[in-house]
């Protein structure tokens, strides 16, 4: 089968690779639908830090079943399946608390698992996923065409913008402030108001993920960064700041802008994948703002999200403005590395 392959820094290729097989009893074979290419991805595109090998890429996509070993109950072959950005046993003590992607016995696509066989990355044709009962989310029905890139966010960026709400407190009323606009930063936006926010700032200088997040339901835009983009959510807020403000970048200067944006009392979710971060705490500490957050345990979500995405309540593939096929996956690399796509969908 082909597959996306990371050789080293911008070096990144559609080649053949031995087909996945199944392992273990757990396991699944699931043929790819489509993938798509994550914010997160780009660290290891851009050599951060850099890679020491060829080795497989990609964690987000949906297909349906190929193949399932003879311990699976949930899954059979012809289903049209979720995967989240990580694979979890469902069951263990820390799945159980809604922390799958710290499950005893998970992992991540594109690395070995504990036997010590190897796992595809989701930008591949086919994916061995282990642990498929308690990793795959299947759709009740086969899904009609245009719900594929809707369902494709439920493999990460949705479940990780309503993991930034969740963890910042969001509820029915609440005044929220967004960081950043890209594609998890849009969906923190359609999670807010989908757990009944009543008042969201997005904060975007762009003009077309201003107006997706519009359509998310962004009540205001802040095109200001940093203090003055903090202090102009402020203003929005009778000069106090958010009830919650979700950080969705990673920077020092994006948590910096969400704790400036908190009113004291606050709360921040943050999802961003941190690089460089430095806390202020005395200053969290005299304003009593609250930090929660971390990497989005994706499949404590996606049943809770699934209905309304099914039934188009919600269009969170909005935040797709690239579809490319699988063999342009390296076009798909350069687009988000410069900015011209927000994300690609790679359809197969
Ligand atoms: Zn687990």
């Amino acid at each position: 089968m082909r597959a996306t392959v990371l050789h080293a820094t911008r070096d990144i290729r559609l080649e053949d690779v031995d087909d996945p097989q199944l392992f273990e009893d757990s396991d699944a074979l699931v043929r790819v639908v489509a993938a798509c290419i994550c914010g997160s991805d780009l660290w290891p595109y851009r050599g951060l830090p850099e890679v020491s090998g060829p080795g497989r890429i990609g964690h987000e996509f949906v297909g349906i079943v190929e193949a399932t070993g003879s311990g699976v109950q949930t899954v059979e072959p012809g289903d049209f399946v979720i995967a989240p950005f990580a694979f979890s046993d469902n069951t263990c003590p820390l799945c159980q608390r809604g922390v799958h992607t710290s499950c005893v016995n998970g992992g991540f696509w594109g690395h070995d698992d504990h036997q010590g066989h190897p796992v595809d990355g989701g930008q591949g044709e086919r994916v061995r996923v282990p642990l498929a009962d308690g990793t795959l989310v299947k759709s009740p029905t086969e899904p009609d065409e245009s719900l594929i890139p809707h369902l494709l966010t439920l493999s990460d960026v949705y479940p990780t913008g309503h993991h930034a709400a969740v963890s910042a407190g969001v509820t029915s009323g609440s005044t929220v402030a967004v960081v950043g606009d890209g594609a998890v930063g849009l969906s923190a936006v359609l999670a807010a108001k989908r757990l009944g926010a009543a008042r969201v700032v997005a904060m975007s200088r762009h003009e077309d993920r201003q107006r997706i997040a519009r359509e998310f339901g962004a009540d205001e835009i802040v095109a200001e960064r940093g203090k003055e983009g903090a202090a102009a959510v402020r203003e929005i807020f009778d000069g106090l700041g958010a009830d919650h403000v979700l950080e969705c970048v990673g920077t020092a200067d994006s948590m910096k802008q969400a704790m400036l944006s908190t009113r004291p009392g606050g709360g921040v979710g943050y999802v961003g994948v941190p690089h460089d971060v430095q806390l202020n705490v005395p200053a969290m500490f005299g304003r009593n703002i609250s930090l929660a957050g971390g990497v989005a345990p994706a499949r404590a979500y996606i049943e809770e999200l699934l209905p309304s995405v099914l039934d188009g309540t919600v269009t969170p593939g909005l935040v797709f403005d690239q579809t490319l096929p699988l063999d342009k996956v390296a076009d798909g690399y350069q687009a988000m590395d410069e900015r011209t796509a927000i994300k690609t969908l790679l359809s197969l």
